[in-house]
């Protein structure tokens, strides 16, 4: 298939095009490198620099798209929070500029990066789809607000949409020759924080609060492998439907505390990495893990690189290459 990553410089992003390529697919990446990077854009793809909004009809006019994956995105929460005007401007706006591409140029599927930020503070966990959306951050809401446009885009035009709902992505793409994964300039993730530490870049960790209800008093999440994330991608550009518009959520089903995964970077890396307790994080949620019974009955879809200490050590391997 022909298809268009839009965000195909950043770290989901180009990982799934690094997929897409060695499956067969041929790839143009849209990227304006405001977070992205050049030199993750993978060999073989296309690589086009440009705003989504301004650039995407440009792009799919030139003809002959299957499909468009799309990654490009704004996906800071505390950002989103002082600045929400960046997230409806360059999450939702930019999106329906896409959208309106797609349908201009009769494109049949489209697969979306979407987030588990759209269902807020869980009232059930493992969280399935049908939980209840609501949001906590204008992220959050702008996520979801693109995922209600798809619906009513394969409703009424007949695009076989999907939205893939991510927990906290983690790890790195380093088989093989390639070696992608995540460099953000302004880093808030746990994992590159903590390995960061390890490489002696920064003095120590801070535990975002310690007095939550689990079972060691950090937060728990939901980590899941970049690679296993791409595989999905794929899966859902297959099973896509016309008319339909399909979400799944995507996690390894199991959470991990934040103190879990400071211990196994020690164990991965060697290094003490000095932890300390710090307050809690505003709109942290307790508990976030994803039931993806639905992805793995409907997609035919099972992460295979679940273990935490394999997520670090590629993450690492990943750091250690910079
Ligand atoms: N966290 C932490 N210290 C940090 C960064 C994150 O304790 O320096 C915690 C955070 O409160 C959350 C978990 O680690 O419970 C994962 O946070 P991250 O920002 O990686 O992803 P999120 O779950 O917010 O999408």
């Amino acid at each position: 298939m022909k298809l268009l990553v839009t965000g195909g410089a950043g770290y989901v992003g180009s990982v799934c095009a690094a997929h897409l390529l060695d499956a067969g697919h041929e790839v143009v990446v849209l990227d304006d490198l405001s977070t992205g990077h050049r030199d993750a854009v993978p060999d073989g793809a296309t690589f086009v620099e440009g705003e989504l909004g301004a650039t995407a009809g440009e792009v799919l006019g030139t003809g002959g798209f299957d499909g468009v994956l799309h990654f490009a995105a704004r996906s800071l929460v505390g950002e989103s929070v002082e600045h929400p005007e960046k997230y409806w401007a360059g999450n939702v706006v930019a999106s329906f500029r896409l959208l309106e591409a797609v349908r201009e140029n009769a494109v049949p599927r489209l697969v979306f990066s979407s987030t588990a930020a759209t269902y807020g503070e869980p009232e059930q966990v493992p969280i399935p789809e049908t939980a209840p959306t609501r949001p906590t951050n204008p992220y959050g809401a702008s996520k979801l607000a693109i995922d209600h446009m798809l619906t009513s885009y394969a409703n009424a035009h007949g695009l076989a949409a999907t939205s893939l709902r991510y927990f906290n992505v983690a790890g790195a793409h380093v088989g093989g020759t390639r070696r992608l994964g995540e460099r953000h300039a302004v880093e808030t993730h746990l994992i590159p924080i903590v390995l960061q530490v390890a490489a002696g870049t920064r003095d120590s960790v801070s535990i975002y609060g310690d007095d939550w209800p689990t079972p060691d008093g950090s937060c728990v999440r939901d980590y899941i492998h970049v690679d296993d994330l791409a595989d999905a991608h794929l899966l859902a550009l297959e099973k896509a439907v016309p008319g339909r518009h399909a979400v799944f959520n995507l996690g390894s089903g199991q959470g991990f505390s934040v103190r879990e995964v400071v211990e196994a970077c020690r164990a991965v890396t060697g290094h003490p990495i000095p932890a300390v307790v710090a307050p809690r994080r505003a709109g942290d949620p307790a508990v976030l893990v994803a039931s993806s019974a639905e992805a793995t009955a409907r997609l035919g879809w099972t992460p295979s690189r679940t273990d935490l200490h394999r997520i670090v050590a590629d993450a690492w391997e990943f750091a250690g290459d910079r």
